[in-house]
């Protein structure tokens, strides 16, 4: 039937405010519209509505293993033997032996003691610090670290410290005025979804190690594709003995269906699995999705071929749109900004790469400072040659339209 409107004089007040405030949004021009997809996820895309053949460079699908036919046939298989979903909790009957199954894996692909599966990486991020940090500790934060840390860190009780971006002189600054706290954790994103920039993890080491502090960090655009073995920042950097706690997703590079989780210490993960609210009072993640992730990791351990495949097409990218005239912010990593600085511009240059069938998207101000506007185009493994040469092309093309280029 139609749908019913709540009668009544609240409700019509609610209705008003809401009416106005998605109203304000539109007029600062940061409302977001979304692009629906008739086609499975991959580098070449049907937008509903619209026509075939769309090369994809704005999803997270680093590895291309979101419609790999292993990963989709592991999916099909553990759905028809372990059902769509537990129905329940983990601690009251919903730990399936996939689920112990596949924690073990994640500790094994990252080398730590134990893993501790959530329903994404936003929940892990959400229950972490509240579970482990008390009043008398500190955190101490990237200021540009992602929406779930800050709000994960806003739910904790612990005293915060919010440092520059990658700044280690005002990280150290922050470190010596925690020193009066019992514990100290420093806590940063791997890779900057933003800017498709790394955290100089060595020299946080360095300082945690100086100031008897705790590395955190948050792999979501890491794990999988960043290292020799794309094990993430850590290995990458050559930290993975130093950093304590990972936190990740299972729906990015790891299959893309969604998930997420925390691996470190088994005290620690033995921890959450009493303390951490978005574990104990979530639903189990469902046995597709389990399937989907394990899969993913047992093609990544078996060989490091599909995470260099990625590291070449990245550099192919990235040097061909530097030789084009463009600032590509970032360094080594498949987020590529393409650094235009006005905000009209990202947008309607965006717009112009789709009617030539690259999807890529623009992000401008309050997704990124003012005077900062860009476009961030994502590389994936499974992008051929003639699709990043294609997707430079049709840059070059619109950036010399729109006077981007000379
Ligand atoms: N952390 C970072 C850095 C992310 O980019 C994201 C996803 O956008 C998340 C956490 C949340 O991950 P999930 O999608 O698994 O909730």
């Amino acid at each position: 039937g139609a749908p019913r409107a709540a009668s009544g004089a609240a409700a019509a007040q609610l209705r008003q405010r809401l009416e106005s405030e998605l109203e304000d949004i539109r007029g600062a021009g940061t409302w977001k519209s979304e692009r629906v997809i008739a086609s499975r996820q991959g580098p070449h895309l049907r937008l509903a509505g619209g026509g075939a053949g769309i090369i994809n460079f704005c999803a997270n699908n680093y590895l291309g293993l979101s419609s790999h036919p292993e990963v989709i046939r592991a999916a099909v298989e553990t759905l028809e033997k372990f059902g769509a979903g537990l129905s329940s909790v983990r601690f009251i009957c919903g730990t399936q032996s996939i689920h112990k199954d596949l924690e073990e894996k994640i500790a094994r692909f990252h080398q730590r003691e134990d893993a501790i599966l959530y329903a994404s990486c936003f929940d892990a991020n959400a229950g972490i610090f509240e579970a482990l940090l008390t009043p008398e500790d500190a955190v101490l934060s990237d200021e540009l670290n992602h929406a779930s840390i800050i709000d994960g860190i806003r739910l904790c009780k612990a005293n915060k410290y919010r440092y520059k971006h990658m700044d280690m002189q005002d990280l150290e600054t922050k470190l010596k005025e925690a020193q009066k706290h019992r514990l100290r954790l420093v806590a940063t994103d791997g890779a900057f979804s933003m800017d498709g920039d790394i955290a100089p993890l060595r020299e946080i080491c360095q300082l945690a190690q100086k100031y008897d502090a705790l590395v955190f960090i948050d792999e979501c655009h890491a794990t999988g594709f960043l290292g020799p073995n794309g094990r993430g920042t850590d290995e990458l950097l050559g930290v993975m003995d130093k950093v304590t706690i990972i936190n990740s997703t299972l729906g990015k590079a790891l299959g893309g269906a969604a998930g997420g989780y925390t691996t470190g210490p088994k005290p620690l993960i033995d921890l959450l699995r009493q303390r951490s609210r978005p574990y104990l009072f979530s639903n189990s993640l469902p046995p597709a999705v389990v399937g989907c992730a394990s899969k993913a990791l047992d093609l990544l351990m078996e060989s490091n071929a599909i995470a260099q495949s990625m590291a070449a097409k990245t550099q192919r990218f990235r040097s061909k749109m530097t030789a084009a005239g463009f600032t590509i912010s970032g360094k080594d990593h498949p987020i590529c900004p393409v650094m235009l600085g006005d905000a009209r511009l990202a947008s309607v240059m965006a717009e112009d790469m789709l009617n030539r069938g690259i999807y890529v998207i623009g992000f401008s101000y309050p997704v990124v400072p003012k005077g900062k506007a860009r476009i961030r185009v994502q590389i994936s493994a499974v992008h051929s040659d003639e699709d990043i040469d294609r997707c430079v092309e049709a840059f070059t093309e619109v950036g010399r339209k729109h006077g981007a280029l000379p």
